[in-house]
């Protein structure tokens, strides 16, 4: 029997996606030997309320000097965190010489915003190559995971801090206990922790199972958020859904008292129950429902290959690992995916083993069908890519159901 990643009680997964590769771990040919695999499997904690894989590869084989994300490469995430960072700026930094720390600060896409601004900052980042990219943006960049220690060293080093942000960060840490520990000892009494990362009710709203991979161990709900930090003193005083990554949450948390709480946090707390989120049965219907949007995109894939249309991939995305591989897409599906990310093109997507190409090749060879892996910038994407539905091109998505998007 399992035990919780977060309050040791027994869990049970109530579904496999199966063998999965890193989703991150785009690799050459000479490498599909020695390609590494474990099992994806996801439980609920009804104890705790969090959501989460019950077997995780070691960080380090995720978070390493060659770490493929860059945010920067998102032009609308880079707006997302110039809002961020000036929200942050307008409600919850002091008037005299603030400090705001991020954990997991990746290329310095946030925290140049208060950089430029001459605000005292520093990113504690795990992959040094995003690390280096962040100095080059002037972000001062530790590279370190976040745990107490790291807190503690922060604090003797720089004073406390008036904000500790993380995006799309908190969901990859196994051990949140260390986080919220280092959060307590480095904070101002008045001091903020504020994260954002996939929502678990849009998860399961939307049956977007492919938020489910290797590096998010978590999918946050507002009652698991609760359980977590309430040990250590942290009350969450507001909540702001995000469109970003198909549906998140950010989560404002102070210490117990420090702060007014908004009545945003009781409205999603009812929401949540009526929602099911702390029912087990609510997660059997997901695993139903995904078992279905798997069939019917494999059919419909097998289908145009008897047909003998061109279909490609649009986006090589971590999420889009978990689709592939729980599915079983490959190169006989798909011809390649075009991705704009420079890391990624002349390589093999992971386990699925299906040709990256520069994203020129999608403009000068369009296909019949186009599968749309980056399917939370589907807007974004239709407008910039309305030439390839104009000259007869079909979008094929699977958020919330797979369905094609005809002229
Ligand atoms: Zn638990």
């Amino acid at each position: 029997m399992a035990t919780c990643r977060t309050c040791a009680a027994s869990i049970k997964p109530f579904m496999s996606f199966g063998r999965m590769p890193i989703a991150n771990g785009f690799l050459r040919p000479e490498q599909f030997k020695q390609e590494y695999f474990f099992e994806l499997a996801t439980a609920f904690c009804e104890a705790c309320g969090t959501f989460q894989i019950v077997e995780q590869p070691d960080p380090e084989k995720m978070f390493h000097e060659n770490y493929a994300f860059f945010t920067r490469t998102s032009a609308h995430m880079v707006t997302h965190f110039r809002e961020y960072a000036e929200w942050v700026k307008a409600h919850y930094l002091s008037d005299v010489d603030p400090f705001v720390v991020e954990i997991g600060s990746n290329d310095g896409a946030l925290l140049e915003n208060f950089a430029n601004a001459g605000i005292r900052h520093l990113g504690v980042e795990p992959s040094a190559n995003v690390a280096a990219e962040a100095r080059r943006h002037g972000v001062e960049s530790l590279v370190s995971f976040f745990d107490a220690g790291a807190g503690e060293r922060i604090r003797d080093q720089y004073g406390e801090a008036d904000a500790i942000l993380a995006a799309n960060v908190m969901c990859h840490i196994p051990d949140l206990h260390g986080v919220a520990k280092g959060a307590e000892l480095l904070l101002k009494p008045k001091g903020i922790l504020v994260f954002e990362d996939p929502y678990l009710g849009a998860m399961i709203e939307k049956t977007s199972y492919d938020q489910i991979y290797d590096e998010h161990v978590f999918i946050f709900s507002l009652k698991s958020v609760q359980s977590i930090f309430g040990p250590y003193g942290f009350e969450v005083i507001d909540v702001l859904p995000q469109a970003t990554h198909g549906g998140s949450m950010r989560y404002v948390l102070a210490r117990r008292g420090a702060r007014p709480v908004s009545p945003a946090v009781s409205q999603l707390a009812s929401g949540e129950d009526a929602q099911g989120l702390g029912r087990a049965a609510t997660y059997q219907d997901f695993r139903t429902r995904c078992e279905h949007s798997r069939d019917q995109l494999l059919d419909l894939l097998n289908r145009l290959k008897a047909e003998g249309k061109r279909v490609v991939g649009y986006g090589a995305t971590s999420k889009s690992t978990t689709v592939m591989n729980y599915c079983g897409i490959g190169p006989q599906h798909i011809e390649f995916i075009s991705d704009t990310t420079p890391i990624k093109q002349g390589k093999y997507t992971p386990g699925s083993h299906i040709p990256v190409k520069p994203y020129d090749e999608f403009k000068t060879h369009h296909p019949d069908y186009a599968l749309l892996f980056a399917w939370n910038h589907k807007a974004e994407i239709m407008s910039k890519e309305a030439g390839f539905r104009s000259g007869g091109g079909k979008w094929i998505v699977f958020v919330p159901e797979v369905s094609i998007i005809e002229g």
